[in-house]
């Protein structure tokens, strides 16, 4: 299923110079996924999709907590008792993850996923856990305590119980490692579409930008905001599917980390940034963080840009970022 039911993207396919445009639709990572490259035939371009799913797979297997025979389930298994050896590519994600977590102060924390056991995010009225429960599952949280090595190349979470997962960013690290492969075989443009996390680089066939519309689901699903993209990224965390009700209350599937509660306020983020992976990462923390701190936050990067609509189905944008009158 969609999860960026908020984000459509508007191809024209025949052109010109004998391109085309070809993608196929899967599910990897528990989530449904498109790649569409440009291409001069059909077979050169199921070639190339073929690489780009082979490298999904790849990463799963690096980062997938549920497989228990991933780097990460070991690192979770180990935590409290010894420092585990990783392959580099899996050390240097952790290590961008903790920069983001550090530049948001927590609010996008790898570390959260002790609480994974806590919540179920199935549109249903859940019992309020005990504070004691909460409290227990939020100590085991904290970015400080996962401890890197580099000259070992070694993740060690400190504390027994502790766990980490990749939720929030890892299908914005499939979609530009996807990218970055399929540029290197020759691909001249295209987009990996991981459930709405969006890598793109290339033109379209008819040597346009690519183009992505902005919908306010609370609005009639109209457009309200269009934006050309080159060799970008573009990231949308919604709650459209995962969300509970607490004592009537909504409440959607990302957890703050200060409070071990699910986060409230916020419907929808949508990044723009040079990288998936930033834009997927900000995307999560702009929903702990809400409107007013999330935007002064995302005014403050340079090259990033982002959208976030509130409860009311308001919609607020960053600094560089026109919407249309009359949404
Ligand atoms: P996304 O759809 O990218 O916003 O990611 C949401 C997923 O990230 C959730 O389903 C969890 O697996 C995980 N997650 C939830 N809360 C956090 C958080 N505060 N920091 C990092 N990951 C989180
Ligand atoms: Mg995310």
């Amino acid at each position: 299923m969609q999860k960026l039911l908020c984000v459509g993207l508007i191809f024209w396919s025949l052109t010109s110079w004998g391109q085309e445009l070809f993608h196929r639709d899967f599910v990897k990572m528990g989530s449904s996924f498109t790649i569409s490259v440009v291409s001069a035939s059909a077979r050169e371009a199921e070639t190339a999709i073929d690489l780009g799913v082979a490298e999904i797979d790849r990463i799963e297997q690096l980062i997938s907590s549920w497989n228990p025979s991933s780097y990460t389930a070991e690192i979770n298994r180990q935590a409290g008792k010894r420092p585990v050896v990783v392959p580099l590519e899996l050390y240097e994600l952790i290590q961008r993850a903790i920069a983001i977590s550090r530049l948001c102060d927590g609010a996008f924390d790898i570390s959260y996923a002790s609480m994974d056991a806590l919540w179920t995010f199935k549109g249903e009225e859940i019992q309020r856990p005990s504070k004691k429960i909460v409290a227990a599952a939020v100590a085991n949280i904290g970015f400080d305590n996962v401890l890197l090595d580099e000259e070992k190349q070694t993740v060690f979470l400190k504390k027994e119980g502790m766990k980490i997962g990749f939720g929030a960013i890892g299908k914005g690290y499939a979609a530009d490692r996807v990218k970055a492969l399929l540029m290197k075989e020759g691909v001249v443009g295209g987009i990996v579409n991981a459930s709405g996390d969006m890598a793109v680089w290339g033109k379209q066939p008819n040597g346009q930008s690519w183009e992505v519309g902005i919908i306010n689901p609370m609005n009639n699903q109209k457009v309200f905001a269009h934006f050309s993209l080159d060799n970008n990224a573009v990231v949308t965390s919604g709650d459209y599917e995962r969300f509970l009700y607490l004592e009537g209350e909504r409440y959607g599937h990302i957890i703050d980390p200060r409070t071990g509660y699910p986060s409230k306020g916020v419907i929808s983020c949508t990044v723009f940034a040079p990288k998936a992976e930033l834009a997927d990462a900000l995307a999560t923390a702009l929903y702990v963080m809400g409107v007013e701190k999330g935007i002064a936050f995302i005014d403050q990067i340079p090259n990033v840009s982002a959208i976030m609509i509130d409860e009311k189905g308001e919609i607020h944008a960053s600094k560089n970022i026109e919407i249309d009158e009359e949404t």
